[in-house]
């Protein structure tokens, strides 16, 4: 397990772990406490469709710490399927998904033999959720409470069995808590992290008029329809009188990505010929109604000509038909926005 070449210029690490690695601060602060003491540490990120690695990627790239990227996917989607807590504001399952993240670490550190799974978590800093109690129900919860540390707060909270067995030093670990960041900040100076993210980027699950769209194809039990996931990154979706969703494209790029995505199975292509005007996705299984709507929803959004705007339906990249259609007034179809 030990290897010499882990830490450079230091001899065998007294221990090997995994950091849970989104890439924020304080993330990186737990993987180089850790690392001074000489732990050889590996960030773990995760990817899925709602949050991407991106900014773990980057950060971890500036302190040169081994990163490894777990795919999130089925667990997320399990989740927001049935959250054994809740939600928070908005389709995000916050205390599952960092219980359910800890946990595949604790896998990962288990099946390798290795020590520890450290966290950035700074006691109080959120309320509900990295308070004492919250702290140890999770560690219970997942499994983990014998190896997990939390690098930043460790001096406040119980000794682990890590600390006990002395593969980690927790003198040198640090007594961080509360909201204010200066602790923080002092401590990436010590460092010497001149540029650092002050948060570790965007989960899609915490954004209101994202999560409208992703309740939809919840409540339509379609969270595992990968393509339709991938389709609420665009365009604007509406929901129309008979049941079926219109996506409309907002400019060039979201046209042209909607179109490769669609493919030629799930979904009718419309676009007005002759005019400017947006790429409009149909699930193929719309109505006759509906597809009709969705004709004069596309020429609604096209530029304004006057009267009627031919549009041509798609199935792929073949022609199905072309119609003339009376553009709908935009503020009819506001109502069926998601
Ligand atoms: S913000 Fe998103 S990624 Fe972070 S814990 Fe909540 S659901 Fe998970």
């Amino acid at each position: 397990m030990n290897d010499a070449s882990d830490i450079q210029g230091q001899e065998a690490p007294r221990s090997r772990g995994a950091v849970l690695f989104s890439g924020g601060l304080d993330s990186m602060l737990a993987a180089l406490v850790l690392r001074e003491q000489g732990c050889a540490v590996t960030g773990i990120s995760f990817a899925s469709p709602f949050f991407s690695p991106r900014q773990a990627k980057e950060s971890a790239a500036a302190i040169s710490l081994p990163l490894e990227i777990v795919d999130f996917s089925d667990d997320i989607l399990s989740l927001v399927e049935h959250p054994k807590h809740g939600f928070g504001g908005a389709l995000n399952p916050c205390i599952d998904c960092h219980g359910r993240m800890i946990l595949r670490a604790g896998e990962i550190v288990r099946s390798r033999g290795w020590d520890f799974v450290a966290t950035g978590e700074v006691l109080n800093q959120r309320p509900m959720s990295q308070n004492r109690r919250s702290l140890e129900m999770v560690a219970k919860d997942c499994g983990v409470a014998d190896i997990l540390l939390r690098p930043l707060s460790a001096q406040l909270l119980e000794e682990t069995e890590v600390e006990r067995k002395g593969l980690v030093d927790r003198s040198r670990l640090c007594a961080i808590k509360g909201r204010s960041r200066k602790e923080q900040m002092a401590l990436a100076a010590h460092f010497g992290l001149e540029k650092y993210p002050s948060s570790a980027g965007g989960c899609l699950l915490t954004e209101k008029l994202y999560s409208n769209k992703l309740a939809l194809l919840r409540n339509q039990g379609r969270l595992r329809d990968r393509k339709a996931i991938t389709l609420l990154k665009f365009g604007r979706h509406f929901l129309l009188p008979g049941g079926a969703k219109a996506i409309v494209g907002r400019n060039l790029a979201e046209n042209e990505a909607m179109r490769n995505i669609a493919g030629d199975a799930d979904y009718l292509i419309l676009r007005p010929i002759g005019v400017p005007g947006p790429t409009t996705l149909l699930e193929g299984s719309a109505s006759a109604e509906d597809l009709a709507t969705a004709l004069r929803l596309c020429a609604g959004y096209s530029d304004k000509v006057p009267g009627d705007i031919r549009v041509r339906i798609f199935k792929g990249e073949e022609l199905q038909e072309e119609r003339s259609v009376t553009p709908l007034p935009r503020e009819e179809a506001h109502g069926w926005l998601l």
